[in-house]
């Protein structure tokens, strides 16, 4: 204990109980995927044994890529791996790689092509969705859901027509429901709004100040620990139209905004004092993973950050292709003109569109008929992988070998090994879809030639935390009139209370009295570097970091900014959730650090190219870290299947 944990609460017995009890699992039985699923030697047929009670969704502490989930994969890649064969296979029609929204797209598109195959999906997590993850906590007899990843059916392109059209086979129509369901306005008609907290460390004290959007800039930051030369700036920069190119067409602005970082822009075109950059550095790391400093200035305009509105650059239609990222300068506008993205999202986000899938593909397991019932069903998890189905969904289950069996270009069938209650295991199948991460996919087929390995190993996914943290009260919220905090200087760089959408029998919380749910993001990054570089060294932290650490920041941030309203972490921290995902978003181009690649020059598209009877699929395979981009790469890779079945 440090001296400061008691006042903190590090000492309270709050449910992460269950992450005590799901790490003593994996020093047991989980480490390594060791979860319980028992291989017959005879058959090779792995009979799913999910211990009574088996529910992932519930549990609390360090969660996303949580313990026993991926340490095998990291021994592969050192080659350090056991290395006993299978005497015996499974056969199924085709074995998916990955059981987020890809995996699970994939499965339900090859039924629609062949709805007699018999198809297996292998995730090493224990539960599945991928990235779209359920987060339900029990809050004093109330159940409360959030998401503990991809959250929303928005994109920055208008959704194709396959991934609308899925959608819709799952009963999910996102303008109805944004329609009916969403209430996202509550906490603003209760005279909330949104806050910037000033933290000591980068600011000199430790200051809120609430009122964003509603406040003039000179009045919200009239206490805040800026200069007035900074504050001054900051107030210029949001509130005043001056156009900071002059003499530049509007596509000269486009072209040069593409190229220069969003804090070059602030420096040196919107010419403002140093002290303005804190304040913004952070704004971009919910959405790109790193700061200012790595993200085009282009890419944040359509988003409504500051200084631009004097530039006259709103023409959505004619909106550049720059590089390998076409789909920068698309605006708000843009996107509702096109009538192709949402705003809607559930209240445990995509895992409604998992378990939507999963429902359709595996009916016995998730009970229910609609987009809306969906939300409250509760999941059979003994019930996704049983014997003679036509379709089986197996967690806990880390692949680490896929092959051809016989020349890629003539073989009639391909092989899974993978590692399961503590044993390997095999599957062979007519055709195997990798709708894992493209990093993974080199150590797991050696055999691709060396410069698809070289290409699916360039992007190096996003890091990033979502943290759910259950209170007992919000009372501090509603006293210091805020919902939403940014903290650019924190441990996490943004605070909120949990979105209020009702859908279903699913009611959001109404009354400050009752207990609640607080999201936090962290990105780890390294202003200043390369952005994949960037990333590679805030997955590394993520992966050193405990649990112990996380709750201790989570603890005092939460203290330094609430308490002025009464919040004590040590009575009202009722339970934590870390959803850490070492391995986040699938990597976008930065024409900051990429090359102007033409299509076929792209890594992942050089990436995704089939091989013999595997297929690639994943929003990585796409260079976009989107659910519909993960559906289409999906219907993409069933395609290239379809073909060389035939
Ligand atoms: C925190 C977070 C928030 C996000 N928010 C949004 C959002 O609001 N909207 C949006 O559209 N997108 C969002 N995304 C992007 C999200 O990645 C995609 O929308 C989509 O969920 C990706 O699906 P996927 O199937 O392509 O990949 P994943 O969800 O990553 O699924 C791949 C699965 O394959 C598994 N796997 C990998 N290797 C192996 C192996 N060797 N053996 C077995 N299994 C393996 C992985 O563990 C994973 O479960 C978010 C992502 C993150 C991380």
């Amino acid at each position: 204990m440090r001296a400061n944990d008691r006042a903190l609460g590090m000492d309270q017995r709050i449910t992460r109980r269950d992450f005590l009890n799901s790490a003593a699992i994996a020093a047991g039985s989980i480490a390594a995927g060791m979860l319980p699923g028992v291989v017959s030697e005879a058959s090779g047929e792995v009979a799913s044994c999910a211990p009574p009670g088996y529910y992932p969704p519930r549990l609390t502490g360090m969660r996303g890529s949580h313990p026993g989930s991926f340490e095998l994969a990291h021994k592969l890649r050192f080659g350090d791996l056991p290395r006993q064969v299978p005497r015996q296979a499974e056969s199924y029609d085709l074995v998916i790689v990955g059981g987020g929204i890809s995996g699970l797209s994939a499965a339900y598109f090859y039924r629609e092509r062949k709805p007699s195959a018999r198809i297996l999906v292998l995730d090493n997590h224990d539960d599945f969705g991928g990235h779209a993850k359920r987060n339900e906590f029990d809050l004093a007899g109330r159940t409360e859901l959030i998401n503990g990843g991809t959250l929303g059916i928005d994109s920055p392109r208008p959704y194709s027509v396959v991934a609308t059209r899925l959608l819709g086979k799952l009963g999910v129509d996102p303008v109805r429901l944004e329609a009916t369901c969403a209430k996202k306005d509550f906490y603003s008609s209760l005279g909330l709004r949104r806050g910037i907290f000033f933290d000591r460390e980068t600011f000199g004290s430790d200051h809120l100040a609430v009122g964003i959007g509603t406040k003039p800039w000179t009045e919200l930051l009239a206490g805040a620990p800026l200069t007035p030369t900074a504050r001054a700036d900051t107030a210029r920069l949001y509130e005043e139209k001056i156009d900071y190119m002059p003499g530049l067409s509007r596509e000269q602005k486009k072209e040069r905004l593409a190229r220069m970082s969003y804090r070059d822009f602030l420096l040196s075109v919107a010419a403002v004092d140093p002290g303005v950059v804190p304040v913004l550095q952070a704004s971009t790391h919910g959405e790109w993973g790193v700061g200012i400093d790595a993200v085009g200035a282009l890419e944040v305009w359509p988003l409504g950050f500051p200084g631009f509105q004097g530039l006259d650059l709103n023409d959505p239609v004619a909106a550049p292709h720059i590089g390998a990222a076409p789909h920068m300068g698309l605006t708000a506008s843009g996107y509702a003109a096109t009538g192709g993205s949402y705003r809607f999202h559930f209240p445990d986000g995509n895992a409604s569109i998992a378990r939507l899938l999963v429902r359709s593909l595996v009916p016995s397991s998730i009970p229910g008929r609609s987009a809306e019932d969906v939300v409250t069903a509760v999941s059979d998890y003994h019930r996704l992988d049983r014997p003679g189905a036509p379709v089986r969904i197996r967690l806990n289950s880390i692949v680490v070998a896929v092959r051809n069996l016989g020349e890629p270009a003539s073989a009639r069938k391909a092989e899974v090994i993978y590692w399961r209650g503590g044993r390997l295991a095999m599957a062979r199948a007519k055709a195997v879809v990798l709708a894992c991460w493209n990093m993974m996919i080199p150590y797991l087929c050696p055999e691709l030639p060396d410069a698809q390995k070289k290409a699916l190993k360039y992007a190096v996914k996003t890091p990033l935390v979502y943290t759910n943290v259950a209170i007992r009260n919000w009372h501090a919220f509603r006293k210091l009139g805020v919902h939403e905090i940014h903290a650019p200087g924190c441990y996490h760089s943004s605070v909120r209370l949990n979105q209020t959408v009702d859908i279903g029998g699913y009611l959001s919380v109404r009354s400050p009295d009752d207990p609640i749910l607080i999201h936090m993001v962290r990105t780890p990054c390294r202003p200043g570097l390369d952005q994949r570089e960037q990333h590679r060294i805030g997955r590394a932290e993520l992966l050193d970091t405990s649990f112990e650490v996380f709750e201790r920041n989570i603890r005092e941030q939460l203290m330094r900014m609430l308490s002025a309203g009464g919040f004590d972490p040590a009575a009202d921290i009722m339970a934590i959730t870390v959803n850490r995902w070492p391995h986040g978003y699938a990597y976008e181009y930065n024409p900051l650090f990429d090359p102007d690649w033409n299509e076929h020059e792209q890594p992942h598209v050089i990436g995704r190219a089939p091989f013999g009877r595997i297929t690639i699929a994943n929003s990585d395979s796409g260079a976009a870290a989107y659910t519909d981009c993960a559906i289409d790469q999906a219907h993409r890779a069933i395609a290239e299947v379809m073909a060389i079945e035939t």
